[in-house]
């Protein structure tokens, strides 16, 4: 019968080399760029940060308390490193990363580690790297979406690995 159809996927923007990250670089990975192309699968690429209203460049933010479970539900905020309540640009973001899911038909998305939007194994919290999703991650996982964490900046020449921040 016919060929299979390209599966639509969630990749955070940055990995896919949009310089969308806090301090106005990107997470480019040139690995998973390749791999998305073996699979079959055509990413859409999105920022939950610019896309719940924030600024790039922009201050880094954590979540202040528990993880990204206790802000979905009320229970703690996003802040930037002077105090800023950005909780509500972090659920816009989750929002529409969501939103963007069901207008695309997408089941699985491809997320940037310790991001405390798109981090998947690993997110911030009171400053501190802490294991545990990030809020737009967390958000996906609510509605059945599969996040697979990336580490970003697979296969670069001129990037340095010493990459610690999101
Ligand atoms: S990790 Fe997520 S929120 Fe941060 S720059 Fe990349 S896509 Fe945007």
């Amino acid at each position: 019968m016919s060929a299979e159809r390209p599966e639509p996927v969630l990749v955070s923007a940055c990995l896919l080399g949009r310089a969308c990250r806090y301090d106005g670089r990107d997470n480019a990975d040139h690995e998973l760029t390749a791999e998305l192309a073996r699979r079959g699968q055509v990413a859409v690429p999105f920022c939950p940060e610019e896309a719940g209203g924030l600024a790039t460049p922009r201050p880094p933010a954590w979540i202040t308390a528990e993880g990204a479970a206790a802000v979905l539900d009320g229970k703690a905020a996003v802040r930037t490193e002077k105090g800023a309540d950005v909780t509500a640009a972090f659920l816009a973001g989750a929002r529409a990363a969501l939103d963007t899911c069901n207008a695309h038909g997408i089941r699985r998305a491809y997320a940037k580690e310790r991001s405390p939007s798109c981090g998947v194994a690993n997110t911030h919290v009171g400053g501190q790297l802490v294991d545990g999703p990030g809020i737009t991650t967390a958000f996906l996982q609510r509605a059945g979406i599969e996040v697979k964490g990336v580490e970003g900046r697979r296969n670069q020449s001129s990037s340095s690995s010493s990459d610690s921040a999101r």
